[in-house]
């Protein structure tokens, strides 16, 4: 039985978990870096220990010290929320060995699926439609090369240990594929520590759509319907919606299908997300599933009205899954934009800082996930997100007023403070957004094509 649960994160995602264990019943415990000292979870866990100083290499990615933090608050589960160590096998096997619950997949599932090259693999077996690439990490510039030709150009060069879109560059040519199999190799080198790539063919103006997946430890594994996260700036995701508004009924039920089938090929336990491009001609393919919970998980929860977190808890206990996929229900539109402390007109240069003033928007059809208060202190330490503002509604266009209105009403303030909510409105009232027309290349050509004025902070 889980009584009480360390949650190995901070900000947001760590807010959320204390009041999913809240609800349950069962005991929170937060830890935190000297920088988070003042911070939420903190102030609302059960308990809170401070297991370093601010930065993450020292804090929330040491994974000694977080169990040390186990042992003395005698967890029965940890949480390990998203980034951080949420995808660290090795994190997971730790809190095997010591008889502590990890909540999420297997730490062999983790491995698996986190080696995006050992993951097409495993997922090709179970005939789940693939983008064309290498079978596997290719060993060298030039075996890539011939990859590429085989493949045809353009093609996109990948890190298999990437994630946050970084170690992946585009390659158009032959001439230019030298260069940006290098410069992936580098990045992928100094981010993940290990610089081996693997080639996909580059589908152009595809959309991101994913598939969100629950499965207990008693063999049942269902979808709970896609995100769409096209909306994306460098890969990385803005905006998100569900349903898309780009699926038919049709498409829903085989990518659905095929998102379990990756998760059965998987051996997969608790949450998970099978992530799909899907071209203009409504083809779809896997490009990697993560093994864990994800930042948008809310839209779901607003569309379905299951609540994740709670669920990969009572999952977590051996509980069976509270809902089949026939008593899953699809009743609402919902929408979701990363708030973030970041300059719109500076290249998004994020703006660390104090807030003074910090006013979330409310009423009918509203949801702020937030862990920022009027006072608090945004750290250069971390990510540069404020809150996760969603909206939603019987039909995409009631959400969609209602994020226009929610956004009109927020207000975060502070001496340097500059955010993205301009740039989000700016995006909400433009006319191929509103269409449902936003593919990944949207974020680039809305840039190109839209007057700084329009998306300027006010200070
Ligand atoms: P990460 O794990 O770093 O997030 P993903 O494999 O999930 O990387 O890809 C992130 C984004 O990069 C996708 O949503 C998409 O916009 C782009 N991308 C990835 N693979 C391809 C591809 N083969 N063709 C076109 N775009 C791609």
């Amino acid at each position: 039985m889980i009584r009480k649960v360390l949650i190995a994160n901070r900000g947001e995602i760590a807010l959320r978990v204390i009041r999913a264990c809240r609800e349950l019943g069962m005991k929170s415990v937060a830890i935190y870096s000297e920088a988070d000292e003042d911070s939420l979870p903190v102030q609302l866990a059960d308990e809170a220990i401070c297991i370093g100083p601010p930065s993450s290499q020292d804090s929330y990615l040491k994974a000694d010290r977080i169990m040390c933090a186990a042992e003395i608050a005698n967890v029965d589960a940890i949480h390990p929320g998203y980034g951080f160590l949420s995808e660290n096998a090795d994190f997971a096997e730790q809190c095997e060995r010591c008889n502590i619950t990890f909540i999420g997949p297997k730490s062999s599932t983790i491995r698996q699926m986190g080696d995006k090259a050992v993951a097409r693999e495993t997922v090709n077996k179970f005939k789940v439609p693939m983008v064309p690439g290498s079978d596997g990490p290719v060993e060298s510039e030039s075996e890539g090369l011939k990859v590429a030709k085989e493949i045809g150009f353009p093609v996109i060069v990948k890190a298999v240990a990437g994630g946050g879109g970084r170690g992946m560059r585009v390659a158009h040519n032959a001439a230019s594929f030298g260069r940006e199999f290098e410069t992936a190799k580098a990045e992928a080198e100094k981010a993940f520590g290990n610089g081996q790539l693997y080639i996909e063919k580059f589908i152009e103006s595809p959309r991101h759509i994913e598939f969100q997946i629950m499965a207990d430890h008693h063999g049942k594994i269902v979808h709970l319907g896609e995100r769409d996260c096209s909306v994306q700036r460098r890969h990385q995701k803005i905006i998100e919606e569900a349903p898309s508004p780009f699926l038919t009924p049709e498409m829903r039920k085989a990518m659905g299908r095929a998102a379990i089938k990756a998760a059965q090929a998987a051996d997969y336990q608790n949450a998970g997300t099978v992530e799909f491009l899907v071209d203009a001609k409504r083809n779809f393919y896997f490009i990697e599933m993560n093994t864990r919970i994800q930042v948008e998980h809310g839209v779901t929860e607003e569309v379905t009205g299951i609540d994740l977190v709670k669920e990969q808890l009572t999952i977590a206990n051996g509980d069976k899954l509270s809902f089949d996929q026939r008593s899953i229900k699809f009743q609402r539109h919902s929408i979701e934009c990363r708030i973030c402390a970041e300059d719109p007109v500076n290249n998004f240069l994020p703006c660390p800082g104090d807030i003074d003033l910090y006013y979330a928007p409310g009423g009918h059809g509203v949801r702020v996930d937030s862990h920022v208060y009027s006072g608090y202190k945004i750290s250069p330490y971390y990510d540069s997100m404020i809150s996760k503002l969603m909206t939603f509604g019987r039909t995409r266009e009631l959400a969609l007023s209602r994020m226009e209105r929610a956004l009109s009403e927020y207000i975060v303030r502070g001496k340097h403070m500059r955010t993205n909510i301009p740039f989000c409105q700016a995006i909400i009232k433009d006319p191929v957004f509103r269409a449902g027309k936003a593919t990944t290349r949207f974020v680039e050509d809305f840039l190109a094509r839209t007057p700084k004025e329009l998306f300027t902070p006010q200070d």
